[in-house]
């Protein structure tokens, strides 16, 4: 047994309102510079939807000349040689700015001194980048709201399930999905460059890029399955989420967390079996992967694990917070949080509780998961994103859900348990 600690987030989609704040503040403490004004290390997604970059899902178009093998490492896809060598000189399967979208500020001076109109604003937009009048065209929370419009009928998820869903009017759903780069176990960004410029930290396995290693080449940007690295035009270097480490090392919270309007996102320490994860990453039965990444993650209870970690120089603290850590009781106690996608295999340690919609009708209904052509937004949707297609991981946490929430309320209220919950309240008592 090898364990490691990992600094990790969980986000309560139920709770997340789409407001954005927390991709501003974001953005105004970390990439409000030259050369970084289209990145955003945060966005808030409307899902269905094609998302930012554009169909950052498709593992298909983006498959960037890298595959993952079955011992779950990265390796240039197989061509003839000078193919290769060429793709180790320049990748193509770049996201280009259209993907993303073309930053512009507005024409303030037009604002105040038009001679065309009285009324305002009529300040025209302009784009950052080449200083030139522009169209706005898209920008990165383009589908906002959108619930299943046209870019939703695009969904990457949406067309592989499509047969089992009418996409109805009065079928219309959306939710929101916040996202920062995951600071994987088995991070493709690492494995992608050649510089060995992007690391995981040892000490709380954060992912960061040194930019004074970073030459430039660009392979970590089509190798993160879930684009989160973003490439720097004007310092011609690689830069992502940094999972705010100076505020981490100083005992805050990072700046989305902070400044989350939802209060939906828990941060917190995990201990981790490093032995375990080349067992999950390698799992390529899409059914059991769920439950091959929450193996990985140890009980920081379990005696052996506490020596082991001490073994591994983990200190008394951190091993203390990963007792009492929110995102462990969350994710593998009340096992309610899932990963993004966690059939892209690079373990991935943010976690998302799936919304449970629709609440009433099934707290009135004594705690069953009403059919799954009745929920507002489809498990196999839901299942799609955060479980690998494996909807009964997804039917059973919305479950645990449900279950939870009564238990919770009858405690409030005095009232007596539901009749029928299909996990015990025991498990909730904590
Ligand atoms: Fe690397 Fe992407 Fe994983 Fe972040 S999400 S650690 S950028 S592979
Ligand atoms: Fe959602 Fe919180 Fe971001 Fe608002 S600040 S969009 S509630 S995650």
């Amino acid at each position: 047994m090898k364990i490691k600690a990992q600094i990790s987030m969980v986000m309560n989609l139920d709770k997340c309102i789409g407001c954005h704040t927390c991709s501003i503040t974001c953005k105004n403490v970390w990439t409000n510079r030259e050369g970084a004004e289209y990145m955003y290390f945060n966005n808030v997604e409307t899902k269905p939807g094609i998302g930012y970059p554009k169909n950052w899902e498709d593992q298909e178009k983006w498959k960037g000349g890298w595959k993952l093998g079955k011992d779950g490492k990265l390796s240039l896809r197989t061509g003839s040689k000078p193919e290769r060598l060429l793709k180790l000189f320049y990748h193509p399967d770049q996201p280009e700015m259209d993907d993303y979208y073309e930053p512009w500020t507005y024409d303030y001076e037009t604002l105040i001194h038009s001679k065309r109109r009285n009324h305002q604003p009529i300040a025209r937009p302009r784009s950052l980048i080449t200083g030139e009048r522009m169209e706005i065209k898209w920008g990165p929370n383009w589908e906002d709201d959108l619930a299943n419009g046209e870019s939703a009928r695009q969904d990457v998820n949406l067309k592989k399930i499509s047969e089992d869903i009418t996409l109805e009017f009065h079928d219309l759903f959306m939710k929101y999905l916040p996202r920062v780069c995951n600071h994987c176990l088995n991070p493709a960004c690492v494995a992608a460059c050649p510089s060995g410029a992007i690391y995981k930290r040892e000490e709380d396995g954060v992912v960061l890029v040194s930019q004074d290693g970073c030459r430039g080449w660009r392979h970590c940007v089509p190798a993160c399955p879930y684009k989160k690295v973003y490439f720097n035009w004007k310092t011609n270097k690689a830069e992502k989420c940094i999972f705010c480490f100076p505020r981490l090392e100083n005992g805050l919270p990072t700046v989305c967390s902070d400044t989350c309007v939802g209060r939906l996102r828990y941060m917190g320490v995990l201990l981790y079996d490093m032995d375990k994860v080349v067992a999950a990453a390698s799992t390529r039965d899409k059914g059991e992967i769920y439950h091959q990444v929450l193996d990985v993650i140890a009980d920081p209870n379990d005696p052996e694990v506490i020596e082991a970690a001490r073994r591994e120089g983990i200190s008394e603290a951190w091993i203390k917070a990963a007792q009492e850590s929110p995102v462990y009781k969350i994710v593998k106690e009340w096992q309610l949080g899932l990963p993004l996608h966690p059939e892209f295999r690079t373990l991935p340690m943010v976690w998302y509780v799936p919304p449970l919609s629709p609440i009433t009708r099934r707290m009135e209904a004594n705690c069953y998961l009403p059919e799954a052509d009745e929920m507002r937004i489809p498990i196999a949707y839901l299942a799609e994103i955060l479980a690998a297609g494996n909807t009964s991981v997804m039917t059973r946490t919305l479950q645990r859900l449900l279950d939870m929430r009564a238990v919770m309320r009858a405690k409030t209220t005095g009232d007596d348990l539901p009749s029928r919950l299909e996990f015990a309240p025991e498990v909730y008592e904590k």
